[in-house]
């Protein structure tokens, strides 16, 4: 298992990496988009892919909908630095418009990569594209959100926990209210797949050894 310091410089060393990385979306967009937060996460939200804010400042979730996630995170006493965000695609669609498979194809080894690195316990797809990309079924967000899946991803046993996009929980009051109660299963969530503690010697066992 890689050290903190050894985590964050290996995500540096990718994201210097793909700063000049040719891409179909590379001529339209104004920033990639690489994610941000704690190299050392526990917990990993996976968005769709860069609007116009994350565009224009290269960090995602900075708009309306990132608002909306850290107003959640924090109801759950987390804040964005104990936390990795990213998304399924690191340049904004022109237009905001859907991504193309092609265009989550070819960005989906470089979320593998972040994922292999960071070694989330937990990961939160947001939305239907984030969703389906890592539970590799076509089952949408109304079906699954909530439900927390046991996957392999990048060659490690992850939780994924699908939620509703931010964004579509600012168009709908229930869909707010859904996503609201399934981020605040997330702590009991965590927690469940922390690992067993060291067992402590007791106090005649430690005896034995002088
Ligand atoms: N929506 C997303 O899916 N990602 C962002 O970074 C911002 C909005």
């Amino acid at each position: 298992m890689a050290t903190p310091d050894e985590r964050r410089a290996k995500l540096v060393e990718l994201y210097n990496s793909l700063r000049d990385h040719e891409c179909p979306l590379r001529a339209t967009r104004t920033k990639l988009v690489f994610g941000a937060g704690n190299a050392n996460a526990d917990l990993m939200f996976v968005g769709e892919a860069p609007g116009a804010q994350e565009d224009k400042m290269g960090l995602p979730f900075v708009g309306p909908a990132g608002k909306l996630l850290e107003q959640l995170l924090g109801e759950i006493g987390l804040e964005r630095k104990d936390v990795f965000i990213n998304n399924t695609l690191m340049c904004r669609p022109p237009g905001n418009r859907d991504p193309l498979p092609e265009e989550i194809e070819e960005c989906r080894p470089f979320l593998v990569k972040r994922i292999e690195l960071i070694e989330p316990k937990v990961i939160c797809t947001l939305g239907n594209y984030a969703t389906k990309l890592l539970t590799g079924s076509p089952r949408g967000i109304t079906k699954v959100h909530g439900e927390p899946q046991q996957r392999d991803v990048a060659g490690r046993t992850v939780i994924l926990y699908p939620l509703f996009h931010p964004a579509a929980a600012l168009r709908s009051t229930s869909v707010l209210d859904l996503l609201r109660a399934d981020v605040h299963r997330l702590p009991e969530l965590i927690a469940a797949h922390e690992p067993d503690p060291e067992p402590v010697p007791d106090e005649e066992q430690l005896g034995l050894f002088g």
